[in-house]
């Protein structure tokens, strides 16, 4: 009789679990709090616009790249329209100034150095850093609790092109890095790709996928991509149990052997995986009994959050770019965290989410977590305080785009406190620790010692979080449990019929 696992979560970590279980044949069941799949990749219905809440590039969607590879594996982007930009991001400045962050990498060194011909070094090495990421794939297929001793040098041969550059981009941060630019504005514009506190190393192959038209934009957005992934589940025979959050789980003499949901029911199984928040699957799952000197101290890493104003516009912005960040005339606070941009993301290019003639933008800024928490003791100045944010920003997209003036017709605001409530994610912060450059490799432990039969997963475990670091976790349990069942891991693309 195969074993059971149970899977807490329903977003894209315990969605990828699910499936590599089944094609393992393991009988699987996933409890999620919510009523849909995806977690915080998600988006939400506003009078017919579909907020868009995630993917702003999803690594893996050029057909027969190493994540494309992955991502069929667990039934997405199989016959999905991808969308790339020519210009991933566009900066504006003051007095008609602008910079664009071209996907092709030799198309923005030309417009780089015709802007800042004196920053020759500096864009000469990120464009050389970029091009010789786009030509190696990183061994990441398998769990590296999985390695044997000859996986090691394999692994160095196949990095060996890009030695000269991982030293130097590995230890230094994004924001470190870019103050060798002498044109302000240019390092403005690399340093809007991600939080200074990075290394430099993630900048470096986000412009290398980029460039490999490897970092696109699924048809259909976050949700139908989370949903892609939960109809394979579901045509694989696997479970799923809708708004059945998880209290607690059962252990019964050192072994994880269920869970009690909500209602008080208690569920059984063999093996109990958690894809649900870290900080919640320790501190509230478990009770904290199990908690890890790594795991505490992991948790006083940065993170990072925002808030995110979504505008339903009856006006179609086609002709405008598809991400904007535009420099504010002076900086705003919100939620303790300073803005000097104001980002913009257009998504009038996919039909699925607009209706017709209209268009979703969606606006973010940084923000702190703990300001919200504070305000939201008085529920009224927590609307307050939404409700100002929206005003200012609609006067700012009204003034950058003429045709949106007074057709804004739909207006909602997510703060950290609302990524927290819908997902349980610990401060708000969507894409997990914010890894300086000195932890390195940086990863948790997918085992807990003195807890059989368990395994943590998701975007915290395997830093740079993020969905393709999510579904990996994913992948890479089941590579540990089929290993420990003495089980051969089933891989590779896989169609169902018909
Ligand atoms: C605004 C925004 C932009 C982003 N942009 C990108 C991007 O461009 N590219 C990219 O790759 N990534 C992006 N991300 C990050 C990405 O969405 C996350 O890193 C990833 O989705 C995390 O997946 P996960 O499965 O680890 O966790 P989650 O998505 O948090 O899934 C956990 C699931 O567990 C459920 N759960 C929690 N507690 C319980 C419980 N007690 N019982 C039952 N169920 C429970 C939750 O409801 C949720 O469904 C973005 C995220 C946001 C919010």
């Amino acid at each position: 009789m195969s074993k059971k696992i149970i899977i807490i979560g329903a977003g894209i970590a315990g969605l990828s679990a699910g499936c590599h279980a089944r094609r393992n044949s393991y009988e699987v069941e996933i409890f999620e709090k919510e009523d849909h799949p995806g977690g915080l990749c998600t988006a939400w219905e506003r009078n017919g616009y579909t907020f868009e809440g995630c993917i702003h590039w999803l690594v893996g969607t050029r057909p027969g790249s190493q994540f494309n590879r992955l991502w069929q594996e667990v039934g997405a982007l199989q016959d999905t329209h991808i969308y790339d930009h020519e210009v991933f991001l566009r900066l504006e400045g003051e007095q008609g100034r602008c910079v664009n962050i071209y996907s092709d990498l030799g198309r923005l060194k030309s417009h780089l150095l015709e802007l800042s011909p004196e920053d020759a070094p500096v864009v000469e090495e990120i464009v050389g850093a970029a091009l010789a990421f786009s030509q190696v794939e990183f061994p990441l297929e398998k769990a590296r609790e999985l390695y044997r001793p000859w996986d090691l040098p394999r692994l160095m041969v196949r990095m060996m092109p890009l030695f000269q550059y991982m030293g130097k981009l590995s230890r230094v941060s994004v924001a470190a890095y870019l103050k060798n630019f002498k044109n302000p504005f240019l390092r403005e514009a690399l340093g809007q790709l991600m939080p200074g506190g990075y290394a430099m190393i993630g900048l470096v192959s986000t412009l290398a996928s980029l460039h490999n038209r490897d970092a696109g934009f699924p048809r259909g957005g976050s949700l139908g991509f989370a949903r892609s992934i939960e109809q394979y589940y579901l045509a694989l025979g696997g479970k799923i149990r809708y708004r059945a959050g998880v209290k607690r789980i059962l252990v019964k003499e050192g072994r994880a052997v269920g869970v009690i949901l909500e209602d008080g029911t208690k569920e059984y199984g063999d093996i109990i995986i958690s894809a649900a928040d870290l900080h919640h699957t320790h501190y509230t799952l478990l009770k904290g009994k199990y908690l890890t000197p790594a795991i505490k101290e992991a948790f006083r890493l940065d993170t990072f959050t925002s808030v995110q104003v979504s505008l339903g516009v009856a006006a179609d912005l086609a002709a405008e770019p598809r991400r904007l960040a535009l420099r504010l005339k002076e900086p705003w606070i919100v939620g303790g965290e300073t803005n000097h941009y104001l980002a913009v993301h257009n998504y009038a290019f996919d039909p699925t989410l607009n209706p017709p003639g209209k268009t979703v933008l969606t606006a973010a800024l940084y923000s702190g977590y703990e300001e919200w928490l504070k305000l939201a003791q008085d529920q009224s100045r927590y609307r307050e305080e939404k409700e100002k944010i929206a005003a200012r920003v609609l006067e700012l997209v009204e003034q950058r785009f003429a045709a949106a003036r007074g057709r804004v017709e739909t207006v909602d605001v997510a703060t950290p406190l609302t990524y927290n409530r819908y997902t349980n994610v610990y401060q708000g912060a969507y894409m997990g620790w914010v890894v300086p450059p000195h932890k390195g490799q940086f990863s948790i432990a997918k085992t807990l010692p003195g807890l059989e039969g368990f395994y943590q997963i998701g975007q915290w475990v395997q830093p740079p979080a993020g969905l393709p670091g999510a579904m990996l976790t994913g992948r890479h349990v089941l590579q540990i449990i089929c290993r420990k069942d003495k089980r051969r891991f089933r891989e590779g693309p896989f169609r169902l019929p018909g």
